[in-house]
């Protein structure tokens, strides 16, 4: 793995891909920072080498030239985060953009427009991406988030650069804290996998199945297990096409012996709303007219000594249904015996989508090992693939 301390950026120019995909609101102003702050220890890095910056992002979904989705919008926030004065390029190729490229002096940063205004980058497009290649002498992949597509600037813009390619220090730390999970991890090994529905989740559950030595299994998914073992679920979702798929799952788990561990009791409402009568049940047995959405209060117990028993710990996933207040209590206990575990030695990762989102809003942000930046990427990593962005490094 190359990474940014193995190259010499003096007097060269990093085209750094990053992913300033963040969200803004109507009058166009950014309304969550975290992903350029991410970035700011790569460029930072490299202008202190004596190195000039081209930062090469998409933002949304546009189909063609979109001016609600110009990087424009965004130029004064990121010369704010960086504390850096921050130029901005019309367009993304072209022999306009390779001549205000050239003319880039140490230390100076330019933000390239939309990559995504052209099909091109998401196709993978050779042309396309051998004319970013010219915008600078280092390529440099610091956008994690993109890393498990194959497009123009996340990928194939790697071929034009044969040693002078790396892993910017955002990748870098993405890759170690998944290794650090999935190959170097201190055992016992825990993984506590919630959110809404198991064939979401069946490749991950595979994965690591061959990894961990603890598979906690929460949220929405569990009910597809009790149904499969004979419980009675209630109205809560489940998904009984799956159920056989479940089973097996048990049975490859105890075979490899892999301690699968679900909830004991359950926390249910009389409608799918924060507002709903709460009763708590057995998980075996919920009766018709209840819809589970928590993990009760002896599976928090539970899930407490586990955790703090075991060494590695990765969280994807909530316990419930953490967006209603009422229902968000084993979502934030998992965060708080994961939290305790952290500060006394264990390693923990938390990653993909909601779990994330969950870890910011009860205030775990800064009481874990690692918070993934990347949804998808986190995701696939997790499943065991290489991602095409970090192999295109290699
Ligand atoms: P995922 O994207 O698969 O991680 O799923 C996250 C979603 O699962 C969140 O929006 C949760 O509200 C939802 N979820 C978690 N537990 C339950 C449950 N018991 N019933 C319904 N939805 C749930």
């Amino acid at each position: 793995m190359r990474t940014l301390n193995q190259q010499n950026f003096k007097k060269q120019q990093a085209i750094i891909r990053v992913d300033f995909n963040v969200p803004l609101n109507d009058a166009f102003e950014v309304t969550d920072r975290t992903r350029i702050e991410a970035a700011k220890p790569t460029i930072d890095y490299i202008l202190d080498q004596g190195g000039s910056c081209v930062l090469l992002s998409h933002l949304g979904r546009p189909k063609g030239h979109d001016p609600k989705l110009s990087l424009s919008h965004i130029v004064q926030t990121v010369a704010e985060v960086l504390e850096r004065p921050v130029e901005f390029c019309t367009t993304t190729v072209g022999s306009a953009a390779e001549a205000q490229a050239e003319a880039l002096e140490p230390g100076a940063i330019l933000l390239m427009e939309n990559l995504r205004f052209h099909e091109e980058e998401t196709a993978g497009d050779v042309s396309f991406s051998e004319q970013l290649s010219r915008l600078g002498t280092i390529y440099v992949n610091d956008a994690f988030g993109t890393a498990h597509r194959a497009h123009a600037s996340t990928t194939i813009i790697a071929r034009f650069f044969e040693e002078n390619k790396c892993f910017g220090s955002l990748l870098e730390k993405e890759v170690l804290a998944i290794e650090q999970v999935m190959e170097k991890g201190e055992k016992p090994i825990l993984a506590i996998l919630g959110g809404a529905k198991v064939s979401s989740k069946i490749t991950i559950i595979e994965s690591l199945l061959d990894k961990v030595d603890h598979l906690i299994i929460g949220g929405g998914m569990v009910y597809t297990f009790t149904k499969a073992l004979g419980g009675k679920v209630g109205n809560s979702i489940c998904e009984p096409d799956y159920c056989d798929y479940a089973l097996e799952l048990l049975e490859k788990a105890e075979a490899k012996g892999v301690q699968i561990h679900l909830p004991v009791d359950v926390l249910a409402g009389d409608a799918f709303s924060n507002d709903a009568n709460q009763q708590s049940f057995d998980v075996m047995d919920i009766p018709q007219g209840w819809e589970a959405m928590d993990a009760g209060p002896k599976s928090q117990a539970i899930f407490h000594d586990l955790i703090l028993k075991c060494k590695t710990i990765l969280w994807n996933g909530p316990m419930g249904v953490f967006e209603f207040s009422n229902f968000s209590k084993g979502t934030i206990a998992a965060g708080d015996s994961i939290a305790e575990a952290t500060q006394s030695g264990a390693f923990s990762l938390v990653g993909g989508g909601d779990s994330v989102a969950a870890v910011k809003q009860f205030g775990f942000e800064h009481k874990m090992s690692y918070i993934s930046t990347g949804g998808g990427a986190m995701l696939e990593s997790l499943e065991g693939k290489t991602l095409p962005g970090i192999a295109a490094l290699k």
